[in-house]
């Protein structure tokens, strides 16, 4: 359909009851991005995507495709894909005509939608399943279905709001994965939305982490996961140890520990602070002496609870094999803490 370079959201917002469940959300995305919104229940991420849709009129702000103004059009106006967790196929309707049926609605002649219908059945994999009812599919069929019917239409921007929730975990990883290859083979710009950090960080491009209906955090996955931008980042990406203490020439002390660390966003010298370290990044070669008090197996790694003997509880992995009771030395590598102002 429409090509464009970039998709601009200026400034959205959108109010329910006069509370922002998305505030100022100002984001530029680029003709083949694959863009995720992350956050915890309630920030704002649906929101975020049925103002996109046109589903829900924006309360401010504006959303541009190049230079036309999408936020006043309705949404089959804007040329849209989208893909959600009940994917709401036609259950009456065999796969090929669930598939096929945007196509006719959009006037497509008959010989063309056959052949697109054809080749997007081929991309999902369903070719044997082409002239079965949804309801005689798996989960993940019908997901694919879902998927196929979406990009059939080739839209200029592809949503997908949390479309493999329902599925079970091996699902999810198959279809995470013939996501990311759909959007490469087809030359999709798709937006996310997700609350799994895991998804968003091995799909998107760039990660857009919000709280609270705002942005915390554009980035890479990359940057996202090694520098989140503040203490709610590091908390919902994975840094499971944050330590209330203070920040004092260039050292984080807390419980009589006095650590080196670093300092992200502007701290205030002997102000209070957050240290953050992800358990993977506490060493088992350190300073600080500890006991184990629960220590889970899982798999090639133990993940431990330890206490150290000033009182600072701590979770850490590693592929020692640790009991509880166990006395180690641990190590926070001051690369690896990040200090927040708090
Ligand atoms: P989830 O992952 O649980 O779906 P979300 O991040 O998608 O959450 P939204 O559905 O965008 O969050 O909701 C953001 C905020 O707006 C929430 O506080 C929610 O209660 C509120 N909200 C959403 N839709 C409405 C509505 N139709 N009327 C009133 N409040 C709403």
């Amino acid at each position: 359909m429409t090509g464009f370079d970039r998709l601009r959201l200026d400034g959205v917002t959108r109010r329910f009851a006069g509370a922002d469940a998305l505030a100022d959300l100002t984001l530029e995305i680029r003709r083949g991005e694959f863009i995720a919104l992350l956050g915890p229940s309630g920030c704002g991420k649906s929101t975020a995507l049925n103002c996109l849709a046109g589903l829900l009129p924006l309360s401010g702000g504006s959303i541009w495709r190049d230079d036309t103004r999408l936020d006043t059009l309705p949404p089959e106006k804007r040329g849209f894909g989208m893909v959600f967790q009940n994917y709401a196929l036609f259950p009456h309707m065999s796969v090929q005509k669930n598939i096929s049926f945007g196509l006719s609605m959009r006037g497509v002649p008959r010989a063309e939608a056959r052949r697109r219908t054809t080749e997007a059945i081929r991309l999902v994999h369903l070719e044997e399943h082409a002239r079965k009812l949804p309801g005689q599919l798996s989960g993940g069929q019908q997901q694919r279905v879902a998927i196929a019917r979406a990009v059939v239409v080739e839209p200029s921007l592809v949503l997908m709001d949390e479309p493999l929730s329902n599925l079970d975990a091996k699902l999810r990883l198959e279809m995470r994965t013939e996501i990311r290859r759909l959007h490469q083979s087809l030359g999709l710009t798709t937006v996310y939305v997700t609350h799994d950090q895991e998804e968003a960080l091995s799909l998107a491009d760039r990660l857009v982490v919000l709280r609270d209906g705002r942005v915390q955090q554009i980035g890479t996955p990359e940057e996202v996961h090694t520098r989140p931008a503040n203490r709610h980042v590091a908390d919902f990406i994975g840094f499971r140890n944050l330590l209330p203490g203070r920040f004092s020439s260039a050292y984080f002390h807390t419980e009589g520990v006095r650590v080196k660390g670093t300092p992200v966003g502007t701290l205030e010298d002997g102000g209070p602070a957050v240290a953050a370290i992800r358990p993977e990044d506490v060493t088992l070669t350190g300073e600080l002496d500890a006991t184990v008090e629960v220590a889970e197996y899982q798999g090639r790694e133990i993940a431990a609870e330890v206490r150290t003997d000033d009182g600072l509880v701590l979770h850490l992995r590693t592929d020692r094999r640790l009991a509880p009771g166990d006395k180690v030395r641990i190590g926070l590598p001051a690369d690896r803490l990040l200090i927040f102002p708090s």
